[in-house]
């Protein structure tokens, strides 16, 4: 299981964009295309190699199954936003994984173990979700995209071009800002 992902420098990466590509119609942000992007490269080459392989796109949204599985490398926890968190970008990422049959040649590319939950008695997060998705326990979906596809509460950047609720993203305090201040 080989996991790829970018971090979000900045809020622009979060602006959602209606693509038109040979599967037809998409609404992505450009965090997600370009891991997307980055998978099938990779998952091509692979492929042209004669493995198996099968991919897991990213999400921007929370999900608290995918975050549970990519906690299980250490290279990061579970917080309270339902988010993997990183040492040195928080939760301010995007990352998909491809799952393959192809041997891993050598080397060690793990990120340095940061699996101790640093969210203890924090809840900025729970505080900031207008919607009531997240609680101490859990993330309710359907809540979080309701809030999110109403265009109330939606901004509009350019044509087609719209930034959706990002809140619980945007407030964890742990790991750098970049050019999110
Ligand atoms: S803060 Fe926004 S994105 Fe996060 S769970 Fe709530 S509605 Fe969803
Ligand atoms: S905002 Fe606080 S409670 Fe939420 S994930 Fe970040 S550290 Fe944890």
């Amino acid at each position: 299981m080989i996991f790829l992902g970018t971090p979000i420098f900045e809020p622009l990466l979060l602006m959602e964009q209606t693509v038109y590509g040979s599967r037809g119609e998409k609404k992505t942000t450009m965090a997600e295309s370009r891991v997307e992007c980055d998978l099938r490269s990779f998952s091509d080459k692979l492929e042209t190699m004669g493995y198996d392989v099968t991919i897991k796109l990213p999400t921007i949204l929370p999900d608290p199954d995918f975050a549970e599985i990519l906690a299980l490398t250490k290279a990061g926890f579970k917080g309270k936003n339902q988010r993997l968190i990183i040492e040195h970008f928080g939760c301010r990422i995007c990352v998909g994984y491809l799952v393959s049959n192809a041997p891993l040649m050598g080397g060690d590319y793990r990120y340095p173990d940061f699996d101790v939950d640093r969210c203890s008695d924090c809840q900025i997060c729970i505080d900031a979700c207008l919607a009531g998705a997240l609680t101490q326990s859990g993330y309710d979906q359907k809540r979080c995209m309701d809030y999110r596809e109403n265009l109330n509460n939606q901004k509009s950047i350019a044509a087609h071009s719209i930034v959706k609720c990002n809140r619980c993203m945007a407030c964890c305090p742990i790991g750098e800002k970049t050019l999110w201040e």
